[in-house]
C-alpha cells in the first residue's frame, strides 16, 4: 500500500526560474500516487517533468492516470501541451474538472492546444481520453482495480463504512477566485485525508466551507502566495486577486485542526528568502507549517517528508 504526494510545480501565476528561486520555478502541479494510480492536480509547467517520470516507469507497469483541474487559468494548464503521456497511444487519461466560464472541461482544455497558439491540436494527440465534467460535491471513487465511478452525492454513511481500498476524491467550489471561482479537492484513502486548496483567498472568520472539508486532515495544501505587506500594499494591494497570505492559510489550518499545512502557489516575485519568511510567519499561527518545494515528497503511510529523485 502506498500513499504519497509529490510537488512538481509550486509557483503561482507564471514560471519563475533563476538563482533566487531554487525552491522551484514551475507552475502548479501536484501528484498523488496511490498504488498504481497517479492522481494529478493541475497541469502547470510542473506537469512536464512529471510526464517524464511517468514515461520512464510506464514500460513495465500499468499506470492509471486521473487528471483533475481546479480551474483553467494559464498557470494551471500551460504544461499540458508538453506532457508527454498525452501523445502516447497506449496511455489512458481520465480528465476531471468543472465547467467554468460557460465552457465544458473539454472546451477549456482544448482552447490551450489550438492553432495558432500551439502547432498540435488537442484532438490530434494519441492517448485515449475520457472527460468528466464535475460539479460541486461530486465524488469520484476509484476502486482497487482502478475503475472509477462518479457519485453525485457523497453519502455520509459511506464515509464511515467505506472500503479502505477505495480512493475517494470530492470536489468543492471555491467562491473567491476571480472571475468564475475555482475548485478544491479532498482526497481520502486508507483512513487518511489530503485537501488541496490552491487559488483561494479568505473570509472574515475563516472560510467555513473549507475548514469543514479540511477538518482533521493529515495534510492541507493551501495557497499562500503573498507576504502580508504585499497583500496590503498601500499603492498596489493584491487583496481580491484570489490568493492568500500565510496568516489566512494558517488560520484555516488551525481551525480545521489539520496535522500539517503545506504552503504553495508562491508568488513569482518571491525569492527563496521571501518564501522562507512566509513559512516563518505561518508558524507563528500554526506550528506545523511548511513551504512546498520541487520535488518534495510526503509519504503518508510513513509520515515522512523527503526530496524525491528518480533518475
Ligand atoms: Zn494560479
Ligand atoms: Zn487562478
Amino acid at each position: 500500500m502506498s500513499f504519497k504526494v509529490r510537488f512538481w510545480g509550486v509557483r503561482g501565476s507564471y514560471p519563475a526560474p533563476g538563482k533566487d528561486f531554487l525552491i522551484g520555478g514551475n507552475t502548479t502541479c501536484i501528484e498523488i500516487e496511490i498504488n498504481n494510480n497517479i492522481l494529478i492536480f493541475d497541469a502547470g509547467t510542473g506537469i512536464i517533468k512529471l510526464g517524464k517520470y511517468i514515461t520512464s516507469r510506464i514500460k513495465n507497469n500499468q499506470i492509471n492516470i486521473f487528471l483533475f483541474f481546479t480551474h483553467y487559468h494559464q498557470d494551471h494548464i500551460q504544461g499540458l501541451p508538453f506532457f508527454g503521456p498525452i501523445y502516447m497511444p497506449n496511455i489512458v487519461i481520465n480528465f476531471f474538472g468543472p465547467k467554468l466560464a460557460e465552457k465544458t472541461l473539454y472546451e477549456n482544455i482544448m482552447a490551450n492546444m489550438y492553432m495558432p497558439f500551439f502547432p498540435v491540436n488537442f484532438e490530434e494527440t494519441l492517448s485515449k481520453k475520457f472527460f468528466n465534467n464535475i460539479k460541486e460535491k461530486d465524488t469520484v471513487i476509484i476502486d482497487e482495480n482502478s475503475n472509477y465511478r462518479l457519485s453525485e452525492e457523497y453519502i455520509e454513511k459511506k464515509r464511515e463504512t467505506k472500503d479502505k481500498k477505495e480512493i475517494i476524491i470530492t470536489a468543492h467550489k471555491n467562491f473567491i477566485h476571480p472571475k468564475d471561482g475555482s475548485f478544491y479537492y479532498s482526497i481520502e484513502f486508507d483512513g487518511k485525508k489530503i485537501v488541496f486548496a490552491t487559488d483561494i483567498e479568505g473570509f472574515v472568520g475563516g472560510d467555513v466551507r473549507l475548514i469543514n472539508t479540511a477538518t482533521n486532515a493529515d495534510i492541507l495544501i493551501h495557497d499562500s502566495q503573498y507576504l502580508p505587506e504585499v497583500y496590503t500594499n498601500k499603492y498596489y494591494p493584491t487583496q481580491g486577486f484570489g490568493h492568500s497570505t500565510p496568516i489566512i492559510a494558517a488560520d484555516v489550518a488551525r481551525k480545521a485542526n489539520v496535522k500539517k499545512l503545506i504552503l504553495t502557489h508562491h508568488d513569482p516575485n518571491s525569492t527563496d528568502k521571501d518564501v522562507k519568511k512566509i513559512q516563518t510567519i505561518a508558524r507563528k499561527y500554526f506550528k506545523e507549517s511548511y513551504y512546498a518545494y520541487e520535488i518534495m515528497e510526503i509519504d503518508l503511510e510513513k509520515d515522512k517528508t523527503s526530496e524525491f529523485t528518480w533518475l
